[in-house]
């Protein structure tokens, strides 16, 4: 029988993470990030133009004078840093789910703290039911066919996402995580929405991938909404396009507030929180 030498040959596969970090999250295009540097010595407005017009999916703008890129609308083409590579650093860096759409705009903001405190303090109480054993449903909202791929990576031995009590069900009766891909389909709206309201509370919503957070490529074309956000009431955003599968699992641990306290040196709104 092969396969027994070859799992002794092999040893553990299955990542350690989120208890610790190994190589398997170094080695893909994880989120664009926005030199800091040139933040505080921002180009030309006229440069900035360009900049932005770069940027097939117009995830970068210019706010007061200062580059900021949308992680929402970021389809990790890479184009701008091919282009602009002094402003704009492509990373593997995938703990980017936050609680707020806002907050996927880099450089963030100055937030109120208070707000984001009450944010993450709700969806603590709501889920503290579900700490041992979590369901998740998912549903294509009209994706591309990408993000399935990753979620269904997951399930593989590197992943193993049932190691963590995580697993996914067929229906929405037995789930309490919805996790929805795609830009949200008119046809899937109401789908989606049933879907929703077909599951018992205390539940959770995930938009996965920048085409469920925005439309991403797709934004304003015919037959879509721009994302799901109008469609179901969601908890935690997951940028990338598609997700990658640490990004997603980032994403289902912070919704169900399972992230170690080894992320609290990341901004307030990606840790996982307690
Ligand atoms: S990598 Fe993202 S931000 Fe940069 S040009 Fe592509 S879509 Fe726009």
């Amino acid at each position: 029988m092969p396969w027994i030498t070859r799992g002794l040959k092999d040893g553990i596969v299955t990542t350690r993470y989120p208890k610790r970090p190994d190589g398997y999250d170094r080695t893909w295009r994880g989120s664009v990030s926005v030199n800091q540097s040139r933040v505080d010595e921002p180009p030309a407005s006229g440069d900035l133009e360009s900049v932005a017009s770069s940027c097939p999916t117009e995830a970068i703008r210019s706010e007061n004078g200062l580059p900021r890129l949308d992680r929402g609308r970021c389809i990790l083409c890479g184009r701008c840093v091919e282009l602009y590579s002094d402003l704009f650093t492509l990373g593997p860096d995938f703990e980017n789910s936050v609680l707020r759409r806002e907050s996927l705009v880099v450089p963030q903001a100055a937030e109120s703290e208070h707000a984001l405190t009450d944010l993450r303090g709700e969806l603590h109480r709501r889920v503290r039911a579900l700490r041992r054993s979590i369901h998740v449903r998912h549903v294509d909202a009209g994706s591309d066919g990408s993000d399935e791929w990753e979620i269904a990576a997951l399930t593989n031995p590197i992943y193993d996402i049932q190691r963590l009590g995580i697993f996914f069900t067929a229906t929405p009766r037995h789930a309490d995580v919805l996790l929805v891909t795609g830009v949200g389909t008119l046809g899937m709206a109401d789908p989606l929405r049933r879907t929703y309201e077909a599951m018992p509370y205390p539940k959770v919503v995930i938009a996965a991938g920048a085409e469920a957070a925005s439309g991403g490529i797709f934004a304003r074309c015919y037959g879509v909404n721009d994302g799901v956000g109008e469609l179901v009431p969601v908890d935690v955003w997951v940028p990338g396009s598609p997700a990658s599968p640490f990004g997603l699992l980032h994403g289902l641990l912070l919704a169900i507030g399972l992230l170690p306290r080894r992320s609290a040196s990341r901004p307030p709104e990606d840790e996982a929180r307690q």
